[in-house]
């Protein structure tokens, strides 16, 4: 069945007015491939720019079962509690394989999806992580556009998704378990050292007191890495989604967060570094997609590999031919 596509301003209006259906369609406009549809989705997010930016851009990462989605759910509730309207989107690596996206599964975060005031996407499938990265910088985009303050980023702690979510968010928080040391959490220094905040979950039961030794461990581990740019000093929080304790801790962090970086000039600086990161990733990422699909390059690059492998040309030169080949075309 064809797809009724609405005009610009069907789309502009209607994410204007909130109405999120039509930001669900706006949103597969953008994801779509199609250049006829990258065009109007130019057309869209170009009209939209003036109502974009003004929300709280949060990542949250860690391994699987520490508890992203729940931590998303439970918190994101009280900070609708607290008249905030919450988008919640995905970077999800693993939605290119056939595992499926993590937030595809619809029976999670089922009262936030239910809630007037929240907003949940999944991680757009068939995507090269850069690519889905770059558009759910749109995404944010539009969300913000449809009345959405606060915008949480949800990604996988397995290692390159977090550079690109960090690239898309203002705060970035890294949920953590107190039992297991960090080797078996998978969580890699350099990860932790993007963190603006650790929150250590499911603080409960008998994890109360493993709670509080992690929190005093991690502020010491802290203390060892480089001052960040933001020079924020990253907070370490306890929360448990079943004791329903540490929701105000640390939404009172995120607000002390927020006025820090307003304060000192980071908060503005470090979006248009971040504009730029995304403008020279989109360059990169469209010549790539360019090189590889034009068909003629495709004959010469088959050819080319042939010389390298029967040893006729080192791999400098034939990588240079082909450069040098497609200026001319
Ligand atoms: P994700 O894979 O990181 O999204 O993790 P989930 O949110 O799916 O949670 C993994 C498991 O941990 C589930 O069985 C949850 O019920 C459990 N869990 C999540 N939060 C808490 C918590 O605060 N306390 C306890 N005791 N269990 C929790």
């Amino acid at each position: 069945m064809a797809r009724k596509l609405l005009s610009a301003n069907e789309y502009i209006d209607g994410v204007l007015s909130e109405d999120r259906f039509i930001l669900g369609k706006a949103i597969t406009l953008i994801e779509s491939e199609k250049a006829e549809d990258q065009l109007l989705a130019n057309e869209v997010l170009e009209a939209l720019i003036p109502k974009t930016g003004k929300s709280m851009r949060i990542g949250i990462t860690g391994v699987p079962g520490v508890g992203k989605s729940t931590f998303i759910e439970s918190f994101g509730n009280y900070i609708i509690e607290q008249g905030r309207k919450l988008a919640v989107l995905a970077v999800d690596p693993s939605s290119q394989s056939s595992h499926g996206s993590i937030l595809g599964d619809k029976t999670r975060m089922e009262s936030l999806a239910t809630n007037d005031s929240a907003f949940i996407r999944p991680s757009p499938a068939k995507n090269v992580l850069g690519g889905a990265a770059a558009k759910t910088k749109e995404v944010i985009h539009l969300c913000e556009a449809a009345g959405f303050n606060t915008i949480f980023v949800e990604t996988v702690g397995v290692g390159q998704s977090e550079i690109a979510v960090k690239q898309l968010v203002d705060h970035f928080l890294l949920l953590m378990l107190s039992g297991a040391g960090d080797e078996l959490q998978g969580i890699k220094k350099g990860i932790m050292e993007m963190a603006d905040s650790i929150i250590i979950n499911k603080v409960d039961g008998d994890n109360v007191k493993h709670g509080q030794m992690a929190k005093a461990r991690y502020i010491n581990a802290l203390q060892l890495f480089p001052a960040p740019e933001s020079n924020w000093i990253p907070k370490v929080e306890l929360y448990s989604s079943v004791d329903n304790t540490g929701r105000e801790e640390i939404w009172e962090m995120l607000n002390s967060f927020f006025e820090h970086i307003k304060d000192n000039g980071f908060f503005k600086a470090n979006r248009i570094n971040q504009n730029v990161h995304w403008f020279h990733q989109t360059v990169r990422d469209t010549l790539l997609s360019r090189f590889y699909s034009n068909n003629d390059l495709h004959k010469d690059l088959i050819k080319m590999e042939a010389e390298v492998k029967n040893g006729n040309l080192t791999p400098l030169n034939a990588a240079n031919k082909i450069l040098y080949e497609t200026t001319k075309k």
